[in-house]
Parts: structure tokens; C-alpha cells; sequence
């Protein structure tokens, strides 16, 4: 089954970081989705990754040592209880 991990990117434009949710597979590659968690930020409008294919815990520590940068919607996705 495929496992949910994250990657974050920077947007080329706005230099945000928005997160984008990816499904990793078994051979440990992961597709990240089109559009970032917030909508606002596709990923051919990446100039770079931050991190990329992490787990929720990681990308919890990691944007919020990132501080402001990250885009408040994306990173409050994570922080959301099921
Ligand atoms: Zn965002």
C-alpha cells in the first residue's frame, strides 16, 4: 500500500514554501501531487526542494524550523488530527 509523505518545495516566483503531499511506493520513489496542499503552487513552479518524500514527523520539525517562509495553509495540514 502506498504510504503518504511529504515534499516542500519553493516556489520560483514568491520564494513561499508550500508542501506538497506525495504517495511513496515500495521500490522508495515517491510522485508528488500536482498542486501543493493549499492549491496555490504547482510543481512546475518549483525551483528547488527543501525536502522531499519525508515522513509527517519530519516535515512537521523541518517547516517550522523554516519558520514564515512556509505557507501557512500547507504546513497547518499537518497539525489537522483524523
Ligand atoms: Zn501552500
Amino acid at each position: 500500500m502506498a504510504k503518504v509523505v511529504y515534499t516542500l518545495k519553493r516556489k520560483r516566483n514568491t520564494n513561499e514554501l508550500h508542501l506538497f503531499e506525495a504517495s511513496q511506493s515500495e521500490d522508495d520513489k515517491c510522485t508528488p501531487k500536482n498542486k501543493s496542499i493549499c492549491n496555490k503552487m504547482s510543481t512546475d513552479e518549483s525551483s528547488e526542494n527543501i525536502f522531499a518524500c519525508q515522513s509527517e514527523d519530519y516535515a512537521r520539525t523541518s517547516c517550522a524550523n523554516q519558520g514564515r517562509k512556509v505557507c501557512g495553509i500547507c504546513v497547518s495540514h499537518l497539525y489537522e488530527t483524523y
